[in-house]
């Protein structure tokens, strides 16, 4: 069994107290344990700000950026290794494993590119300067300063890799030391990944330390110029965000919690149009990738009402058609859920769903002898308004169609009961349909997705969040926002207007 050791004040650390135990979630065996009983987090803390902080602020964005690259060149390196260990603590298919390493190898050489423009300094300017004086001699300029702060990373379970590493990526390349947390289930993964990372000597001193285990009062240490990006689900999210010390001393939280995605059909898309296979691809990807383990993926499938039927046919027989098994096999299509607890939640999610919908394939039914498996489920919901279908994410391989009449107000009014999501899908090749409705629901959610037979076959699907553009939602899915190329740069950074005689202030800030 491996041990998991926190990285931190500069060595690894073996925890002192009771671990926790991780699996395979395939078999069941015992993988590692871990735990953090006996780290000093105000020495953690201190290490990252004396050490981390001043050392990595000397490098400025240009050089912070070549770190990035050697750190994605090193996942890179240990690609396969990393797959494995993905397939076997995460019960990933190969696909799912790259979904997730791949995407922290991308993002930090994305962040990596960025960097390289941004030239040896810590700051950047923010927009034109204006004039606000009676003459052009007293201006302002507005800047983004690095904070002189640290940052706590506490990630979900079900991305170990890229979600330390696009978190990792926009901190660093602003020039903040990192204290990152793993979800204990998976976190075999994130260990071995950092201590690729740390291995490349690359890493200043202080610049990035590993929790493996709980947290414990490391919160607490925190101050105003410090931030806490969290991911996972509302319910912590929304506790971390009480801490008393993070709400007292306006520590920035920025938090990435859960999500009822949707996908609608447009009422002028049928069986001939390149976008009906595009839609239907797509909501299978999402039910089945990660064994529906994504906080992108589609929970609420929304068909115009003459449609309903047919839809319902091509999923289920697509959806039936996914070998479910051990993805150590190469046959099988999707593995298990992570955990035995996520094991439990799923059943009962889909057993509340269940209560106020017809189930069109799959269930609550355990369909191996070992392991924590899920079948593929289809509901459909008699009322699509009810509550449940709107308000309970079930972080599994389910989800539920939801009939509507076609019309765009009808369709905005459904998407938003899901109280702020992070991406929603529409598929239609009606420009003006298309548009009533983006704009409809584009307030409370992150990103809108379109389809068309115009991108059929040329798009990344809704669920894989890209470095280029914003990933978080508004609302339930916790008010965040991630990623977007320079922009995630700035919840690290200060905005300052400066203010002063335009020669200098353009010159030297502008
Ligand atoms: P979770 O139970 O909320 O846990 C998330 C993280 O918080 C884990 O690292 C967990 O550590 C830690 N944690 C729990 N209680 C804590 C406390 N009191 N103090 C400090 N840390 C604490 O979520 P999960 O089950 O890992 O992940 C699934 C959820 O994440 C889903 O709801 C999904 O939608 C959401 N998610 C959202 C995004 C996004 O970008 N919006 C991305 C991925 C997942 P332990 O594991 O050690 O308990």
């Amino acid at each position: 069994m491996i041990t998991l050791e926190s990285y931190v004040c500069g060595r690894w650390q073996h925890g002192s107290g009771t671990p926790r135990l991780l699996y395979n979630p395939s078999t069941e065996a015992t993988m590692a344990a871990s735990d953090s009983t006996g780290v000093d987090f105000a020495a953690v803390v201190a290490h990252a700000r004396e050490r981390g902080g001043p050392a990595l602020r000397e490098l400025g964005f240009a050089r912070r950026a070549e770190l990035l690259k050697t750190l994605s060149a090193a996942l890179h390196g240990h690609r396969e290794e990393l797959i494995e260990l993905s397939v076997q603590n995460g019960g990933n298919t190969r696909g799912d494993a790259k979904f997730d390493i791949d995407g922290a190898i991308g993002t930090l050489a994305a962040y990596a590119e960025l960097g390289k423009e941004l030239g040896d300094g810590n700051h950047l300017p923010d927009g034109e300067g204006v004039q606000l004086g009676r003459s052009p001699r007293f201006w302002g300029q507005h800047m983004w300063v690095t904070r002189p702060g640290i940052t706590v990373h506490i990630n979900a379970f079900n991305f170990p890799c890229w979600g330390m590493g696009e978190k990792l990526a926009q901190a660093l390349l602003a020039g903040v030391p990192v204290i990152t947390k793993p979800g204990t289930p998976t976190a075999l993964l994130a260990w071995r990944a950092a201590q690729l990372m740390v291995e490349t000597g690359a890493l200043p001193e202080g610049a990035f330390q590993l929790i493996c285990g709980e947290t414990g009062d490391l919160l607490a240490q925190l101050g105003p110029m410090d931030s806490l990006s969290f991911t996972g689900s509302s319910g912590v999210g929304a506790k971390l965000k009480a801490t008393p010390n993070l709400v007292q001393r306006n520590v920035r939280v920025n938090i990435e919690a859960d999500s009822l995605n949707a996908a609608i059909l447009g009422p002028d898309v049928g069986e001939g149009d390149e976008a009906f296979a595009q839609f239907l691809g797509n909501v299978v990807t999402d039910i089945t990738q990660k064994a529906g383990q994504k906080c992108t993926a589609v929970r609420r499938v929304l068909v115009p009402e003459e449609s309903l039927n047919r839809v319902v046919d091509e999923l289920v027989a697509r959806l039936r058609a996914i070998k479910v098994g051990d993805p150590a096999d190469d046959n099988n299509r999707m593995g298990p859920v992570a955990s035995e607890s996520q094991l439990r939640d799923v059943r009962a999610g889909i057993a509340a769903l269940a209560a106020h919908c017809s189930v069109s394939c799959g269930g609550v039914e355990s369909i191996a002898e070992r392991g924590y498996f899920v079948a593929p489920t289809l509901l459909v919901a008699a009322d699509p308004h009810a509550a449940v279908v709107h308000g309970d994410e079930v972080f599994g391989p389910v989800a539920t169609v939801v009939p509507y009449s076609g019309n765009a107000p009808h369709a905005i009014e459904l998407a938003n009961r899901g109280g702020g999501c992070l991406v929603t899908s529409v598929y239609s090749n009606e420009t003006r349909w298309t548009e009533q409705v983006v704009l409809g629901i584009a307030p409370w959610h992150g990103r809108v997705w379109i389809g068309s037979d115009k991108t059929a076959g040329q798009a990344f699907p809704p669920g894989g969040v890209l470095p280029l553009t914003v990933h978080g939602g508004p609302g339930r899915a916790g008010g965040g926002e991630e990623l977007g190329g320079r922009r995630g740069l700035q919840f690290y950074m200060q905005r300052t207007a400066v203010q002063g005689f335009q020669g200098m202030v353009s010159r030297s800030f502008g």
